[in-house]
């Protein structure tokens, strides 16, 4: 079976349409049978006319009354026809359908299946499609609605994809060995590709999809966790020395380090040992204190010999860690320096000599450390901090400027583990899970507008007694729909001149220069600024300890995750914090989102249920975090299965890396056939 066969091979498909399904990316059989329907009607199940509701979707199977008449109103003709069933009768009219008029015979059954209306008991229905009682071409069973954005017609595709399901069924080699179908109750391939799109019944076509959802992730995470396999043996990385002393800097800290911190830094100790390269995620909620297993680890590296690029997404951010870092590895002679884009021209070439000299021990920048300009002495560790800003690319980019360094990637986004080893399944993880002593829990409320006002005075008593707040709203222009949203110009228009005339306020978007926004933090660091309302811009981390407030208007529109994040803004200093979420959300999963964020500073927890309430695609944006491409499966969705897919997948690769057993030859080609080009690491 040559399921690569190109497209236009396929019966009942001529040039036209090749180019038609060619712009919906089908261009084999395969892309054909594999372009899954986005839901089916079912049309086999007739409902009596009086029974139906007003605008309802329905089959109904009703006799002629009368013969079709013909009312001609400029250029539209309406073709009438009245049917009836043992409830009630309906009026049928279509526009425009000249062949329809000699089509009834009174007297005569039809099934029709269309949108019905219901006017207290007069019903009507426009332009459905129809069978002769006992055909079963349009109606008489379920039939799938494809995701169409060219002029294909669904009928077209159906009768294309009729072919193309001829062609193959019985045809289609099994992929998935025998003891997992068993052990998983799975459907066997044919009868998969044929129930997605054509089910006799409802319950055929959910066996098909779990058994096509099961296959695509399995695929899925046994690439990855193969290619995590692999990289540890192809790819010779840098073997640290083991004299030099973890222990030695982190005695020097300030503080205590939590369990969770000693607990990572072995991890990362032992992997930095190992003469394989690390590639490591570092996921710890925001104020978990993740810079500072990351100076222990530069500070590993450096004494070993080697040099440490840390990349942060912004200037400021970049300038907080280069402080972080010089205040506790100065004292030992090692030489940290900043590249961010403003530096002058003259500096920026004294710096990238010293570099490559080996003069800087450790640079710390913004995206201007991937320019081609900068080039290491021997680079033996990057670290990417917040990585969601940016793209595995970016991070390929920094890594290539050395010889298979190690590799740590900071996030704050907790992300539950299942899904972290789909969106990070080429990393290792390690996870801070555990806050800092004597952190005090943020005060967070969930208010409506009625508290405007009190709200205010709180701030201001805040602001009173020296403290600053942040406003987030989010959006950047003024809003052009009266859905209520809040932009940031407007409302700091109303608060400066209003509420707040008596304070310094000022707003940040992520539309202004990247100077200016990095003044106004500035200020806002320095407490030149009482009160700043802002985009979500901020919501990547600088260190403001005195601001004690956050108010973020339109919370409902947040992510739960991004309300986290966001609230992680405050409460970074010795001052009791509070976050207040206005919003106007009245339904039940809005309230219950608003609950979650007030019940619990967990990061973990919170995007547990974030994802139990959305169960959506647009979880923390996951296109930032390179999901890959699924046909079939959400990873959000499914994250059930998932998990339980894992499991499997972790034994097999543990019992048989290679896949070279017997039994496992099927899902060696079965990962070929359907991952090895996609994921691009
Ligand atoms: P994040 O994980 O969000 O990047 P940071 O590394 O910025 O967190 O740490 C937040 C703050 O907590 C910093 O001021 C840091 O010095 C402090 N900190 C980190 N670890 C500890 C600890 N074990 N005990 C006390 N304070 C700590
Ligand atoms: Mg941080």
């Amino acid at each position: 079976m040559d399921l690569n066969k190109e497209v236009q091979f396929v019966k009942g498909v001529g040039p036209n349409r090749v180019k038609l399904l060619n712009k919906l990316n089908i261009y084999t059989l395969k892309d054909l049978i594999t372009y899954f329907p986005r839901n089916h009607e079912d049309r086999s199940i007739p409902k009596k006319i009086a029974e139906c509701e007003d605008e309802e979707t329905v089959l109904i199977k009703a006799t002629a009354l009368t013969k079709i008449t013909e009312i001609r109103a400029r250029r539209l003709s309406i073709y009438r026809l009245v049917v009836n069933d043992d409830s009630s009768s309906c009026v049928i009219t279509w526009y425009n359908q000249k062949y329809l008029k000699d089509k009834f015979k009174v007297g005569e059954k039809y099934t029709f299946y269309g949108k019905i209306e219901n006017k207290g008991g007069t019903f009507e229905m426009k332009s459905p499609v129809f069978d002769e009682d006992g055909v079963d071409k349009n109606t008489g069973k379920i039939v799938p609605i494809y995701p169409l954005t060219s002029s294909l017609s669904q009928n077209v595709l159906r009768k294309i994809m009729e072919s193309g399901i001829d062609e193959v069924y019985g045809n289609l080699e099994e992929n998935i060995p025998n003891y997992i179908l068993q052990k998983y109750k799975l459907l066997d391939i044919n009868e998969a590709y044929k129930n997605i799109h054509f089910p006799k019944t409802n319950s055929d076509f959910i066996k098909a999809k779990s058994r096509l959802v099961f296959e695509e992730l399995l695929a899925l995470q046994l690439a990855l966790f193969r290619l995590k396999e692999g990289q540890k043996f192809d790819e010779k990385g840098i073997k640290y020395d083991s004299n030099v002393k973890m222990q030695d800097v982190i005695k020097t800290l300030p503080f205590n380090l939590t369990n969770a911190q000693k607990r990572v830094l072995e991890e990362i100790n032992k992997d930095m040992e190992k003469d394989t390269a690390m590639n490591r995620l570092l996921q710890g909620d925001v104020g978990s204190g993740k810079t500072v297993v990351s100076i222990v680890a530069a500070y590993k590296a450096v004494k070993s010999g080697y040099q440490a690029a840390i990349m942060a997404p912004t200037a400021i951010l970049a300038d907080q860690h280069l402080k972080n870092f010089t205040k506790i590895l100065e004292p030992f002679g090692i030489r940290c320096e900043l590249l961010v884009s403003s530096v002058t021209k003259k500096n920026k070439e004294k710096i990238l000599e010293k570099l490559q000299n080996g003069e800087i021990d450790i640079l710390i920048g913004t995206h201007a450390l991937l320019e081609d300009n900068v080039v290491f002495k021997n680079l033996g560790l990057v670290v990417t901090d917040e990585q969601h800003r940016f793209g595995v690319k970016q991070r390929a980019t920094i890594v290539s400027k050395g010889n298979n360094p190690d590799v740590i990637v900071m996030s704050a986004t907790p992300i539950p583990r299942t899904l972290a080893l789909i969106l990070y399944g080429d990393l290792d993880i390690s996870i801070i899970d555990e806050l800092p002593p004597n952190r005090k829990k943020i005060e967070t409320y969930a208010v409506n507008k009625e508290y405007d006002e009190r709200l205010a005075v709180f701030v201001k008593k805040l602001i009173n007694e020296g403290r600053q707040a942040y406003i987030v709203c989010p959006l950047v222009e003024e809003s052009d729909d009266d859905s209520g949203l809040k932009s940031v110009v407007e409302l700091a228009e109303k608060y400066k001149t209003e509420v707040f005339s008596e304070y310094r306020v000022e707003y940040l978007h992520g539309k202004m220069k990247p100077k200016e926004k990095d003044d106004i933090m500035q200020k806002f660091k320095n407490g030149e600024i009482d009160i700043l309302i802002s985009t979500t811009v901020i919501e990547v981390g600088v260190d403001v300890p005195n601001a004690s407030i956050m108010i973020i208007e339109n919370a409902e529109r947040f992510g739960l995750a991004q309300l986290h994040q966001l609230r992680g803004r405050v409460g970074r200093g010795e001052f009791k914090s509070y976050c207040i979420l206005k919003n106007e959300g009245h339904s039940k999963v809005c309230k219950e989102r608003m609950k979650v964020m007030c019940q619990t500073n967990d990061g973990f927890v919170i995007s547990e249920k974030d994802l139990e309430l959305r169960g959506s695609g647009d979880f923390f944006g996951t296109a930032q975090h390179g999901v890959p491409e699924l046909k079939i499966a959400n990873l959000f969705e499914n994250i059930r299965e998932l998990k339980e897919i894992q499991e499997l997948s972790s034994q097999i690769i543990a019992d048989d890396p290679n896949l070279e057993q017997e039994k496992n030859l099927r899902l060696k080609n079965l990962i070929e056939d359907k991952f090895t080009s996609r994921i691009e690491i």
